[in-house]
């Protein structure tokens, strides 16, 4: 038994990330497409398996290189823009002379004993087939009454009639092949149709009666059929470690900017999320890297996108910095931040001078002015080091990207030639860690927008991460991301649904 792979599709659908690299090569839980079928190969025993590549082909040769335990035969279909998988199929022919075979799309995210199922199953011919399943987009079988026999394969097959969704894996016996290429080689060679389909082939050869395909179901398997980005997001939701249900996750921290709230504005279903998860006697922390506003401040934040917080609740970028600063008994701090930073600093009993500053401490500062400038680079220039609450470099907001810390501390290394000695907040570890230390790490969850404050504070921390795709980070940017999260979601509207 051989197993054949058609992977020659652009995959236009899912661009960019398909930009510059094959439909199969798109990462699911950090794990291309490809693999997921690969490993499904082995896991029912095939050992060899023929790949049809096309677009990006040396994508897939490079990514194969290094398989040593599955002897991979590679077919390039150069002609990938003017032909579609039957002539993938046709290009094959040779390979697949006189041997059963397992044949599937190379766009499937897929649990790895699907080929096991139909491999073990005892009958020649099978289709996969998700009987729980209607999806308009796609390939339905029907059945005989009795329902030993696919009578028909199709996307326009209607839900009344319909047995499920074919999940595009077919297994074939000796006889069933050849009677498959042999109608393949007609299409292609006699009647010269180069821009059929496979499905349209087996179709053809189902109604007509020389193709007895028996279907086995494997509804409750996990499978997506990876077409856009909403089947992407469908994909990484159901093939992620962690679960949208957050299993065993007893404390979670959610960041607020881009997860709970864009500028004021609330992200839809994020008080019902917080409602949720403390419905489920999850432990809730707010997170900031906004070092703008006091904890109170977030109180009412908060409150007014309907969600309920306490003080004690919200976890800022500036409780690190506090600290810092109280351990090493500084003799004086000049805030190049807001009145309320400012104030919440003098409220602990620091000294925030104006000149002879040991430090400065560098804050989201909405009020910002040129005279505070000169006052900081003063004691810059006097010998006072730079402390920033974060690292971000811009914030989101209603009028979209707008300068954080990161950019003023731009500016100030190009103007005294400083970098900060410290940065507080996200993805510093200590941001959380003083208060999960009753909790064990697989109960610890940092939900967040940005792969390099959030998600890094999860992996800093040795905790788990949910990446929300409804502020910063964009899909794109998470294959091949030197983080990964342990669930993506579009949004926390998602989780904790079930
Ligand atoms: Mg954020």
């Amino acid at each position: 038994m051989k197993g054949v792979v058609l992977a020659a599709g652009v995959g236009s659908r899912l661009r960019p990330l398909t930009s510059n690299k094959p439909k199969c090569l798109v990462e699911v839980n950090g794990k291309p497409l490809l693999d997921y079928q690969l490993d499904a190969y082995r896991a029912a025993g095939i050992g060899e398996v023929v790949i049809v590549t096309g677009y990006e082909a040396a994508a897939i040769e490079n990514h194969v290189r290094h398989i040593d335990d599955l002897t991979i035969r590679l077919v390039e279909n150069v002609d990938f823009e003017s032909t579609n998988n039957m002539y993938s199929l046709y290009l094959c022919r040779e390979l697949l002379r006189d041997t059963p075979f397992v044949l599937n799309n190379a766009d499937l995210a897929v649990d790895d004993d699907i080929v096991a199922r139909l491999v073990q199953d005892p009958r020649g011919d099978l289709i996969a087939v998700d009987s729980g399943q209607f999806d308009e987009e796609s390939m339905k079988i029907t059945l005989t009454d009795d329902g030993e026999r696919v009578t028909d394969i199709a996307k326009t097959i209607t839900e009344d009639v319909a047995y499920g969704n074919s999940i595009d894996h077919y297994k074939f016996s000796v006889e069933s092949a050849a009677a498959l290429m042999a109608h393949v080689v007609d299409v292609i060679e006699v009647r010269k149709s180069l821009k059929d389909w496979t499905e349209v082939a087996l179709q053809t050869l189902i109604k007509s009666g020389d193709l007895p395909m028996q279907p086995l179901d494997i509804a409750g398997a996990r499978w997506v059929e990876v077409d856009n980005y909403v089947d992407l997001a469908i994909a990484d939701m159901l093939f992620s470690e962690l679960g949208t249900e957050l299993e065993g996750i007893k404390v979670a921290f959610i960041d607020i900017d881009g997860t709970l709230v864009t500028g004021d504005a609330p992200i839809p279903g994020g008080a019902e999320f917080v409602e949720r998860a403390r419905a489920r006697g999850i432990k809730i922390y707010f997170l900031s890297n906004n070092s703008s506003r006091a904890k109170s401040d977030y109180v009412t934040k908060l409150a007014g996108i309907g969600i309920t917080a306490t003080v004690e609740e919200i976890v800022l970028s500036t409780d690190g910095l506090a600290s810092f600063l109280l351990s090493r008994k500084t003799r004086g701090v000049y805030v190049l931040g807001t009145r309320a930073l400012k104030a919440s600093l003098e409220e602990l009993g620091l000294p925030v001078v104006e000149d002879d500053a040991e430090y400065v401490v560098v804050g989201y500062d909405t009020e910002l002015d040129y005279a505070k400038l000169r006052t900081a680079c003063r004691n810059l220039n006097r010998g006072a080091d730079i402390l920033a609450t974060h690292p971000d470099v811009w914030c989101p907001s209603e009028d979209g990207p707008i300068p954080d810390i990161g950019a003023l501390l731009q500016m100030l290394e190009a103007t005294v030639g400083k970098k900060p000695v410290h940065v507080f907040g996200k993805p510093q570890r200590e941001m959380i860690t003083h208060l999960i230390t009753e909790y064990s790490p697989d109960e610890v969850l940092v939900v967040g927008d940005r792969l390099y404050t959030d998600v890094t504070l999860a992996k800093n921390a040795g905790v788990r991460s949910a990446a929300v795709l409804s502020g910063e980070t964009q899909r794109d940017a998470l294959d091949g991301a030197s983080v990964s999260p342990d669930i993506i979601v579009p949004s926390v509207a998602n989780l904790l649904v079930g």
